[in-house]
């Protein structure tokens, strides 16, 4: 049935909308800045609870600390780590390392040290950006097995955006010597010009660590032309005035928060209101200070606002657009939304691999809902975007066949980092195999209903079963541990272990749980952990772990 996606039926839908030629501006990160830093340096780039930063400012800022990481030896293709909640220093150190050229690696702020000795071990940074929280919780332990990177921190909580920042209290001078403060940085280098490497949009703008389809965690290595073109892609979706407001709902260290709010925010000359964390309390304060006009969110931060005491329509009322990615999105929540609050909930599909965005539903248009399945399809793919169903050999199923979704197109990441061989599997010739199951229908438009990978999705946090399987055979109590995703009516799915213990009352269940809550990020770690005396296998002695537990998702 080849040429059924060949020929794009999708293609429809961006004609009737008159949004038949996409065709973004910029190919790389750095000329989109400097563009909106040339047509409008004086809007608003930045908010923070009360603090405001201009792109002008923003601009004397990510000059100040480049010129600083330049000094001390940062340049082209150097590794630089973040390790910050969604704060400003986040958004001023990634456009620094831009500028330099650098590649930047921004790490979860909830990982642990297990998860940073891998990804720190893999990436070799140069030098790190972290706050004090970050240095003092984990950093210390974890950074001197790597090296000796340039360690830049900040205070998170006082930075108002100030030109130049007032020095900060107590928490700054109880940093350890052998860091550097990045307030005193911005003003002791105010005003000063690091060189400028010319940026090819080809070159790796971001390691973006993500178990991907099966595996340890490994860099998705994306360019400056796949954020460039998937965060001007998705201004031409968001279709609103020039300049709009973003609400930074989602974590900038993660691809979707990434390009979808501070790339989007930065192409469109936008204004990124920053949150420390998702608070629904903290988000709505916010929101009606702020009245912004985009946000994307996994489908269980509308649950959380929506049932927030107090919250009513008027809070919505700012908006224009708001999406749904990262995990699937339950029909009944965009029909309660629209109800109680007047707001259309857009879904959208894609991977880290795929810079974000593969597929989006168009401003003129709503997602039909599979009278089947019940499920509410993804969108369209993005322009430019080629997505197609597979079978087991990789030939193209007619529309309506469920199969594999194959993703190709200028928001693929060319390879994983160092990873050679996972790359020739995952991605051959620039085609994603996504692991996730889906189907399009007559029309043009997608839907995901399962996954062939083993990936828990708790939230649109993933997690990955052997990286939680490994940390229990650290124990030594645990004989043979097996980790599976289990419904959760909140998250989606949430993880649960099964284990069989080298002696009867070796452990705990309470302990195994505790245990590994010290070593995982919080989303990670097993809320259960089932004992059994022996875990099912085949006749090999495999652990079979699909048939452990329901692996049933809101899917
Ligand atoms: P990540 O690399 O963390 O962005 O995770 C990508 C995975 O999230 C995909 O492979 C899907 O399994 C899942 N995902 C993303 N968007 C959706 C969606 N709209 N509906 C269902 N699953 C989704």
């Amino acid at each position: 049935m080849s040429g059924v996606y060949d020929e794009r039926p999708w293609l429809k839908w961006y004609a009737e909308g008159e949004q038949a030629d996409i065709t973004p501006a910029h190919e790389d990160m750095i000329a989109v800045l400097e563009q909106t830093l040339r047509r409008c340096p004086e809007r608003v780039a930045l908010t923070y609870f009360d603090g405001e930063l201009s792109y002008r400012e923003l601009d004397v800022h990510v000059d100040a600390l480049a010129a600083h990481l330049s000094a001390r030896g940062v340049g082209g293709g150097d590794r630089l780590a973040l390790y910050l909640q969604n704060v400003p220093q986040f958004v001023i150190a990634l456009l620094a390392g831009w500028r330099l050229g650098a590649v930047v690696v921004p790490l979860n702020p909830m990982y642990r040290d297990h998860e940073l000795n891998t990804i720190l071990d893999d990436a070799q940074p140069a030098a790190l950006v972290t706050s004090e929280h970050g240095w003092h919780e984990v950093l210390a332990r974890v950074l001197p097995a790597h090296g000796e990177p340039v360690v830049v921190t900040t205070s998170e909580l006082d930075f108002a955006g100030d030109v130049t920042p007032p020095v900060l209290r107590d928490s700054v001078r109880r940093r350890p010597e052998e860091t550097e403060d990045l307030v005193e940085i911005l003003r002791d280098r105010h005003g000063q010009h690091p060189p400028r490497p010319r940026v090819h949009p080809d070159d790796i703008a971001l390691l973006t660590y993500t178990s991907g389809t099966g595996g340890p965690p490994k860099g998705a290595t994306n360019t400056h032309r796949n954020i460039s073109f998937n965060a001007q892609a998705f201004t031409q979706r968001a279709d609103g005035p020039d300049g709009g407001g973003f609400l930074a709902l989602a974590p900038l260290f993660h691809i979707t928060g990434l390009v979808c709010q501070l790339g989007a925010a930065l192409a469109l000359g936008g204004r990124l209101d920053l949150l420390y964390r998702f608070e629904p309390g903290v988000v709505l304060d916010v929101v009606r200070k702020r009245r912004p006009q985009y946000m994307i969110a996994p489908s269980t931060a509308y649950v959380a606002l929506m049932n927030h005491p107090g919250v009513s329509a008027e809070d919505f009322a700012s908006f224009e657009q708001v999406y749904s990615g990262g995990a699937p999105l339950p029909v009944d929540l965009v029909r309660r939304f629209r109800s109680e609050f007047g707001i259309y909930i857009r879904n959208g599909y894609g991977l880290t691999e795929t810079t974000a965005t593969a597929t989006s539903v168009p401003p003129h248009l709503e997602a039909p809902v599979d009278e089947a399945t019940g499920t509410i399809s993804v969108g369209i793919p993005t322009f430019n975007c080629l997505l197609r169903v597979v079978d087991d050999n990789g030939a193209d199923l007619p529309a309506g066949s469920v199969g594999e979704i194959v993703v190709e197109g200028p928001m693929v990441v060319p390879a994983y980092w160092n990873r050679p061989e996972q790359t020739e599997t995952t991605i051959p010739e620039g085609r994603m195999h996504t692991g996730d199951v889906g189907f399009m229908d007559a029309d043009g438009w997608f839907y995901v209903v399962d996954r062939k990978k083993d990936v828990i999705n708790a939230s649109g946090f993933k997690v990955w079963p052997r990286e939680v399987e490994d940390v229990l055979y650290t124990h030594p109590a645990v004989r043979e541990a097996a980790v599976v995703g289990v419904a959760d009516e909140y998250r989606g799915e949430t993880v649960r272990a099964y284990v069989s213990l080298v002696s009867a009352n070796a452990a705990t269940e309470a302990e195994l749980v505790e245990y590994c809550q010290g070593r995982l990020a919080a989303y990670k770690y097993p809320r259960e952990v089932v004992l059994l005396d022996e875990l099912p296998k085949t006749a090999t002695g495999k652990i079979l772990r699909r048939r452990l537990g329901e692996r049933t998702s809101t899917q």
